[in-house]
């Protein structure tokens, strides 16, 4: 496992919700992070199947754009009665057709997905969230982190904080959903603590005890 030795990275999205989240778990460790957004780079296709194969394109692209340490970050909603769909292409299912993203049509999308399925009974809409991390550097080397939440996907919509699917997704133990919380709350994480709630916040304390604790 390589250690990170320097305070300046480069966050490799465009997702101003991820962004945000990124920028709110690594404050506090003193990092400076622009994001591949700010930096004007192109968003490179992700073409893998799997969350490490997209997290580790978009970190090593970031990095070669740079010269920098790039943490990326891919993730999705896996639901059990669609067999794991959205799943990688949690974000292509709020795509428009004139290319901007519409989550709460992506949201509809999902509910009538689950009531076509038979997915009614909040105990068949069980899902998790996954968020995989990757810390590219410009040499080519990478590390690779992995959180996930269990929840349920309820309907209607709640809350209008967070991003993309929050308002549908309650963790399971919780009565609100990620649309109702906080970002402390939906982190449910700050550097030294020994739990995380969610799917981003616990890759993010695997990556800090991997590649930045002693
Ligand atoms: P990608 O990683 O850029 O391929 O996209 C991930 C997709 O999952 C986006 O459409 C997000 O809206 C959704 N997603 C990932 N993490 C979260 C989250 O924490 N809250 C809500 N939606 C999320």
């Amino acid at each position: 496992m390589r250690k990170l030795d320097t305070k300046t990275i480069v966050v490799a999205s465009h997702n101003a919700g991820k962004i945000q989240e990124i920028r709110d778990l690594i404050g506090p460790l003193g990092f400076a992070a622009k994001s591949a957004a700010d930096l004007n780079f192109i968003e490179p296709d992700e073409t893998g199947t799997t969350f490490e194969e997209n997290a580790t394109i978009k970190a090593l692209a970031s990095a070669n754009a740079s010269g920098l340490p790039a943490l990326s970050d891919d993730s999705g909603l896996m639901i059990d009665a669609l067999g794991g769909d959205p799943g990688v292409y949690t974000a292509n299912w709020a795509e428009t057709a004139d290319g901007t993203r519409d989550f709460a049509m992506a949201m509809r999308k999902v509910e009538t997905a689950l009531e076509k399925a038979g997915a009614i009974a909040l105990e068949s809409r069980t899902a998790r969230f996954v968020s995989v991390l990757c810390l590219a550097w410009p040499d080519g080397h990478t590390e690779l982190f992995r959180g996930e939440v269990e929840g349920t996907v309820v309907w209607p919509p709640r809350g209008s904080q967070g991003f993309g699917y929050d308002p549908v997704f309650q963790p399971k133990g919780y009565e609100t959903t990620f649309g109702e919380m906080s970002a402390e709350q939906k982190h449910g994480w700050k550097p030294g603590d020994e739990q995380a709630l969610s799917h981003r916040a616990r890759a993010f304390k695997i990556f800090v005890e991997t590649c930045l604790e002693a």
